[in-house]
């Protein structure tokens, strides 16, 4: 085909035409070819994604060809020139191109020639299906989906333009589908999404991320508008949706996040947005918490921390090491076993402890093998002590996504297998917060634990509104009490009365309980005459590093009672 330069008026021509065609494809990548001259005009997503050089390009059949995997080029280059030689009309394939990262994404590429009245050629057309990314728009609202708010975020972050998000949802909306069924939930979703667009459309990006949870990206809007938004959007679904004659009263959670520092990625964006719209659900009542507010610094230096501690997952886990504090018997106050607690170091930063960054990183999809280092670590590191007191019980906190995970009782089995470690020297510690989970899911894994003979214990009893559902329902070894419930034993009746009941409970379900913040001798005796197991606390010794604890324990000081005199 003659390579004729192409005129303006051509030009224009193809360009109206790929307008067309962009508005039917909505998030499909599109293109064009002038067959006349062999210059086409591409997406500029596909552009974006793939690192083409441009819109506009001459022979773009032969410079992707250059992106299709060389296992594919050879069909690829056959499917082109059997176009161009007018032996077809049509194309469709699929083959691996290259993106910009040179990543392979598998695509089906499809388009058809277009003909004059004379069936003389004129133009090539047709889309590009990104089947790895997946599309972009939500079916059910027409909203952008999440892949549709990764792509917005990241290309704010990269182009560096302040913005403020929001993550907002609809609360219980599985009730609405229990008691109203599906499609009624469908409807609400679609109307919540609706009334989104409608109030915000010109001032935010509105995005439909999952499940009942929507997100807005605004260039424009500010704290208070937000605040004030929110504060309609609620007044509006508290007063109810009329859905078929009933009208269902609906309440929310939103959280909040202003990006103005741009040395982050936008998972670590992603995962303290979800952390606020977390904070906003299970502590705040559904009222607005902006990210800033939920944490001590400020928000900059927050976010730059939190990417830092995630870059180190991804970096071989550097900056993570474990600390052990000894859990001793009540009465003997012999060492019983070890909690094992995650620290993070940087010479930036100094010592992170967890409380500062676990509750960010649980939704994170990098948690998993943190997790799976903590368990692996433990186990390395506790191996030695179990040569001294073979007893020993090594005590793991768990996160419950990592016990979402399918895998994730096989994974143990594997650590445990490796280490030479034996399971009734393990001990895995959950929190209430694996409420979120199914119960169903959760009672499975704990039974499955517990059948291999490792126990399982209940930690921070009372801290929630839940304890006594999830002690009904799953068969824990231990419970943990809180060292909020006994801070003030010494003076406070209530605390003794409460610690009756607590002990009364666990005596009921059979079982063991540990008394954690011991922190006096006088803590120690009046907690003692309550029918404890075990006692933990800064008395006794605060999270020691491994070597720390063997060298106590190899000089023969197995008790960790102190001289009072
Ligand atoms: P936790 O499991 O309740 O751990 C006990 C916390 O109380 C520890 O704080 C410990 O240092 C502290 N503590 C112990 N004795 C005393 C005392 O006598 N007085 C006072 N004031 N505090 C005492 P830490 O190490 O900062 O851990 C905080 C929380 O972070 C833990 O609470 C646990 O929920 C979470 N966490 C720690 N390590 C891990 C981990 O490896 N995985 C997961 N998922 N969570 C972890
Ligand atoms: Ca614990
Ligand atoms: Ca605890």
């Amino acid at each position: 085909m003659a390579e004729e330069k192409i005129t303006e008026k051509a030009i224009k021509q193809m360009d109206s035409l790929f307008e067309a065609f962009s508005i039917i494809a909505e998030d499909t990548h599109v293109y064009i070819c002038d067959m006349r001259y062999n210059y086409s005009r591409w997406s500029k997503t596909l552009v974006e994604t793939f690192g083409l050089e441009s819109e506009y390009m001459y022979d773009a059949g032969h410079v992707w060809a250059e992106h299709v995997h060389p296992d594919d080029r050879e069909a690829y280059n056959k499917g082109i020139d059997a176009l161009f030689t007018g032996e077809t009309t049509e194309h469709d394939m699929q083959y691996r191109a290259r993106r910009a990262d040179g990543e392979y994404d598998i695509c089906t590429c499809r388009g058809i020639i277009i003909n004059d009245m004379e069936g003389k050629t004129l133009y090539f057309g047709g889309a590009i299906r990104n089947h790895s990314q997946g599309s972009l728009i939500d079916t059910l609202t027409g909203l952008r989906n999440q892949y549709g708010f990764f792509a917005d975020l990241k290309s704010y972050i990269m182009n560096k333009t302040p913005i403020h998000i929001a993550m907002g949802g609809i609360r219980k909306l599985t009730e609405v589908n229990e008691v109203y069924g599906y499609q009624a939930g469908n409807q609400i979703l679609q109307r919540f999404g609706r009334y989104l667009q409608d109030h915000v459309r010109n001032k935010s990006g509105v995005y439909r991320l999952d499940g009942s949870r929507f997100a807005l990206i605004s260039t424009e809007q500010n704290e208070e508008m937000f605040d004030y938004q929110y504060d309609k959007i609620r007044e509006a679904l508290r007063k109810g949706i009329n859905i078929d004659g009933s009208n269902i009263i609906l309440e929310t959670s939103a959280g909040m996040i202003h990006l103005e520092d741009f040395n982050v990625d936008y998972q670590t964006v992603y995962s303290c947005l979800t952390y606020a719209y977390q904070q906003s659900k299970v502590k705040n009542n559904g009222d607005l918490v902006i990210f800033r507010n939920s944490l001590n610094d400020d928000n900059r230096k927050s976010l730059e921390k939190f990417h830092a501690i995630r870059a180190s997952i991804t970096h071989g886990f550097e900056g993570f090491y474990l600390v052990y504090q000894p859990v001793v018997d009540s009465n003997t106050e012999k060492l019983l076993g070890v909690e094992a607690l995650l620290r993070w170091k940087n010479d930036n930063y100094g010592v992170i402890p967890p409380d500062l960054f676990i509750p960010f990183l649980e939704q994170d999809p990098l948690f998993p093998q943190l997790g799976e280092w903590i368990i692996e670590t433990a186990l390395s590191d506790t191996k030695k002590l179990l040569e001294y007191v073979p007893e020993a019980v090594v005590n793991i906190n768990l996160s419950y996504s990592q016990m979402e995970k399918i895998s994730f009782t096989d994974t143990v089995w594997e650590k445990l297998r490796k280490a030479g470690f034996s399971p009734k020297n393990l001990c895995l510690e959950v929190t209430e917060r694996c409420r979120l989970l199914d119960m169903e899911l959760l009672r499975n894994v704990i039974v499955t634990l517990k059948a291999g003979g490792i126990r399982v214990a209940l930690d921070d009893f009372g801290t929630g509104f839940s304890s006594l559902g999830l002690l009904k329902n799953l068969p824990f070894d231990t419970i943990k009490i809180d060292k909020s419930f006994v801070m003030n034993i010494e003076k406070d009746e209530r605390e003794k009365q409460l610690l009756r009941n607590f002990t009364d409970i666990a005596g009921v379900f059979g079982a063991y309980v540990c008394v954690e913040g011991i922190e006096t001798p006088g803590m120690r005796d009046i907690i003692r005459e309550y029918g404890i197991h075990s006692f933990q606390g800064y008395y006794y010794s605060k999270p020691i590093t491994i070597d720390e604890l063997l060298e106590k324990v190899k000089t023969g000081s197995y008790c960790f009672a102190r001289d009072e005199k």
